[in-house]
């Protein structure tokens, strides 16, 4: 068309113009590479029952392993790759990466939880079932309901009946669903009412202040109370202090995650770090909640 013809002379004439989206491909490129050089690396942060402190599992958190600038953490490139064709592959290695590690966590003895966080795009994906199914049937010792997909409240899972589709496919798969970062959408209930949801993940940016500012306890306490009327569980983010983990305690949170607990690990810690823990859970040294 004529808009694509002038488009392209735009770009070949005026290399100079249009800085942002030069540097939006040259960072897409950079991410392409990293992905096919490995770069990408899974840290694994513990959740907790916050009545006494068993272990649920571990939430995937990626992070990019840069050869110059070290360890990059996802709030850096996640922004760039979206609604690029890097979203899906790079979810996919997520994915199966995730699993990879259960699998080796189980052939060592421990069967861990492992909570992945899925992109709308990536969920959306014509092929998204297909890899999950082949990556479940890799592993068939694998038990699909130690995984829960997270999905985040965004635009792209506006098609609330699609999304909702696949999620259902994903539970009938035996997995589980949360909702994370719920209240931070302008969707919430809408997204509480109709999607297929087993457990509501309360953002951090309401729990971080909530001791001290009355209306972030208001929507934490609030939270809470609709996901007990809708007989969800309720996960807090974002748990930093054992006042903070007694709070949500007494408010009936059911689950908490924060740096209180432990910050994301790599890979190679989380074996430790969960026997540990369990040990420490048995021996009821954990008596009243969170003094890590
Ligand atoms: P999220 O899924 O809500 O993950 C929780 C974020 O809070 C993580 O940041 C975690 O490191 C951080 N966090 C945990 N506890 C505390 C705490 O006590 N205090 C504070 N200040 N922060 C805490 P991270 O790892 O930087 O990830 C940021 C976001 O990037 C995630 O938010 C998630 O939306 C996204 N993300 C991370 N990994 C993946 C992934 O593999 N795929 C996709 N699609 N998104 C991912
Ligand atoms: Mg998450
Ligand atoms: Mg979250
Ligand atoms: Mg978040």
């Amino acid at each position: 068309s004529a808009k694509e013809k002038g488009r392209n002379q735009y770009h070949f004439f005026d290399p100079g113009l249009d800085e942002h989206r030069r540097n939006r491909r040259n960072q897409l490129m950079e991410i392409s590479r990293a992905l096919e050089n490995e770069e990408f690396e899974l840290f694994f942060q513990p959740q907790v029952q916050v009545t006494d402190c068993q272990l649920l599992g571990f939430e995937a958190l990626i992070r990019w392993n840069h050869p110059e600038k070290g360890l990059v953490s996802p709030g850096e490139f996640l922004p760039v790759m979206e609604n690029s064709h890097l979203e899906a592959p790079l979810g996919q290695w997520v994915l199966k990466e995730a699993i990879y590690r259960m699998n080796v966590w189980r052939e060592a003895g421990e069967n861990l939880a492992v909570s992945i966080n899925i992109s709308a795009p990536h969920l959306m994906d014509r092929s998204f079932i297909d890899y999950l199914k082949s990556y479940l049937h890799s592993h068939p010792d694998l038990d699909p309901a130690q995984i829960t997909l997270e999905v985040l409240e965004t635009t792209a899972l506006e098609d609330t009946k699609r999304a909702s589709n696949v999620l259902t496919r994903c539970r009938k798969l035996g997995l589980q669903v949360a909702l994370d970062d719920f209240g931070t959408g302008f969707s919430s209930l809408t997204y509480l009412r109709t999607l297929p949801v087993d457990i509501i993940k309360i953002d951090q940016s309401f729990v971080r202040n909530m001791l001290e500012d009355a209306s972030d306890r208001a929507i934490v306490e609030s939270v809470i109370f609709l996901a007990q009327r809708f007989a969800h569980p309720v996960l807090a983010e974002g748990v930093e202090t054992a006042e903070h983990a007694r709070a949500l305690r007494q408010m009936g949170c059911n689950f908490v995650q924060g740096y209180g607990i432990a910050r994301p690990m790599p890979a190679g810690e989380v074996l430790d770090w969960a026997r540990q823990w369990q040990e420490r859970v048995a021996s009821g040294k954990h008596g009243d909640a969170f003094n890590p």
